[in-house]
C-alpha cells in the first residue's frame, strides 16, 4: 500500500505552510473577535526547521507549497525562506497567499527569490466596504499591490474574493472586470463555516449557484470548464474568453479530490482544514526524531486519513459556526488565520 494515498484514494501532494499567525487586517469572516490569543513567539518554526520538514514532505509525494498565514507578508525576512524553498527540486510549485498590504514593498525579493505564484484576496474595489469588512484601512496600498505582482509574475497571479449577502455580492461583476484588466484570474469563494468565522450563518452565503447566476446576468452565457484538477476551484469560461473560478466548499464541497494538508506556523499538522486533532511535528523535529521517523509518522497518518470535513459539515441540517469562541481561546490552532485558509 502507497503510504502517501489515503483510504479515499487521494495523494498527498499539497502543503500549505502559515508561517506566522498574526495579521494586519480583521476580515469579518475570519477574525472578527476584538481579542486573539496568540501562538507564543519562542514556538513559531524557524526556516531551517520549515526547510527540513518540506524535504520530509517532498519525500513522500508533496510537490506544492503555498505560503499563507495569518498574513505571510508580516514574518521577516520570509524572502529567506522563499529562497532556501525554490531551491528544492521536487517543489514543482511555490506559492504565496496575501492580502497584500504589503506586498508592493516586497514584491521584487519574493520574485528574486524565486516565488512562483502570487493569489491576493480581494473582496471589493470600494474603500468604505474594505474597512468596514476589514476593520482597517489599505485597499490602496493592495490594489497598489495586485499591479505590482501582475507585472512581476505576468499570467500567475490569482485574486480571492470572499462573497458575503449585503456586504460585497453586488460588486461582483466589478471584481471580475479588474480581474480581467489586470490579467488576473478571479475566484469567487463562499463564505464558510471555519474555525474563525464565528458570526457565520446562512443567510450571509452566497452560493456557488447565485454567483454563476449573477455573472450570467451581467456577462451572458457561462460556460463550465472541463478538467481533470484537484485544484479547489471549479473553473468557469465567461462568453469573451476569460476564465474564472468557484470555491464552493460551503454547498458543494471538495473533499473527494483535497489533497492538501497544512502545517501551522508552530509546527502543527492538519491533515483537514475542519479537523480538530492535529499532529505535532514541531515536537518531532526539535527532539530527535530522525527525517525518516518523522516520515513514518505523517505517512501512517495519511494512510489512515478518511477526513472529509466540509462534506460532513453539509449532512448537518442546522449550521450555525463550526467552533465556539471559547474552543478558539482555549486552542487558536482551530482559527483559520492559525491554520492558514
Ligand atoms: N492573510 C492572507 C489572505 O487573507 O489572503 C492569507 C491567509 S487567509 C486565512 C487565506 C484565505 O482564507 C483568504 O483568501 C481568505 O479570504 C480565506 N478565508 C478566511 N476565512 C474565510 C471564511 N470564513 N470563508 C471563506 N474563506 C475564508
Ligand atoms: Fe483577513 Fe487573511 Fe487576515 Fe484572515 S488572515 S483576517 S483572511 S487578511
Amino acid at each position: 500500500m502507497d503510504p502517501s494515498i489515503d483510504r479515499l484514494g487521494r495523494a498527498l501532494s499539497s502543503l500549505r505552510i502559515s508561517v506566522t499567525d498574526r495579521c494586519n487586517l480583521r476580515c469579518a469572516y475570519c477574525m472578527p473577535e476584538e481579542e486573539y490569543k496568540w501562538l507564543p513567539r519562542d514556538r513559531l518554526l524557524r526556516f531551517d526547521e520549515i526547510a527540513r520538514l518540506v524535504d520530509v514532505f517532498t519525500s513522500l509525494g508533496v510537490h506544492k507549497v503555498r505560503l499563507t498565514g495569518g498574513e505571510p507578508l508580516l514574518r521577516p525576512e520570509l524572502a529567506s525562506l522563499v529562497r532556501l524553498l525554490a531551491a528544492k527540486p521536487a517543489l514543482r510549485e511555490l506559492a504565496l497567499t496575501t492580502n497584500g498590504v504589503l506586498l508592493a514593498e516586497q514584491a521584487s525579493a519574493l520574485r528574486d527569490a524565486g516565488l512562483g505564484r502570487v493569489t491576493v484576496s480581494l473582496d471589493t474595489l470600494r474603500e468604505d466596504v474594505f474597512q468596514s469588512l476589514t476593520r482597517r484601512p489599505g485597499l490602496e496600498r493592495v490594489l497598489h499591490g495586485i499591479e505590482t505582482a501582475t507585472r512581476l509574475w505576468p499570467g500567475a497571479v490569482k485574486l480571492d474574493m470572499v462573497v458575503m449577502r449585503d456586504v460585497n455580492e453586488r460588486e461582483i461583476p466589478a471584481l471580475f472586470e479588474f480581474a480581467r484588466a489586470q490579467g488576473a484570474e478571479l475566484r469567487f469563494i463562499e463564505y464558510m463555516d471555519v474555525g474563525g468565522a464565528t458570526r457565520w450563518n446562512e443567510r450571509t452565503v452566497v452560493s456557488r449557484q447565485e454567483i454563476l447566476e449573477r455573472m450570467q446576468r451581467a456577462f451572458g452565457a457561462i460556460e463550465a470548464v472541463v478538467e481533470d484538477s484537484t485544484a479547489p476551484a471549479e473553473r468557469f469560461r465567461a462568453a469573451d474568453g476569460t476564465l474564472f473560478g468557484i470555491i464552493a466548499s460551503t454547498t458543494t464541497p471538495f473533499c473527494r479530490r483535497c489533497d492538501r494538508a497544512r502545517l501551522t506556523a508552530d509546527g502543527m499538522w492538519y491533515m483537514c482544514l475542519y479537523a480538530r486533532l492535529g499532529l505535532d511535528l514541531r515536537e518531532l523535529a526539535r527532539g530527535s526524531a530522525s527525517d525518516d521517523e518523522i516520515a513514518r509518522r505523517i505517512a501512517a497518518s495519511w494512510s489512515a486519513r478518511q477526513e472529509r470535513g466540509a462534506e460532513l459539515r453539509l449532512e448537518e441540517l442546522r449550521r450555525g459556526p463550526l467552533v465556539a469562541v471559547e474552543d478558539l481561546r482555549t486552542d487558536p490552532h482551530l482559527e483559520m488565520h492559525t491554520r492558514g485558509g
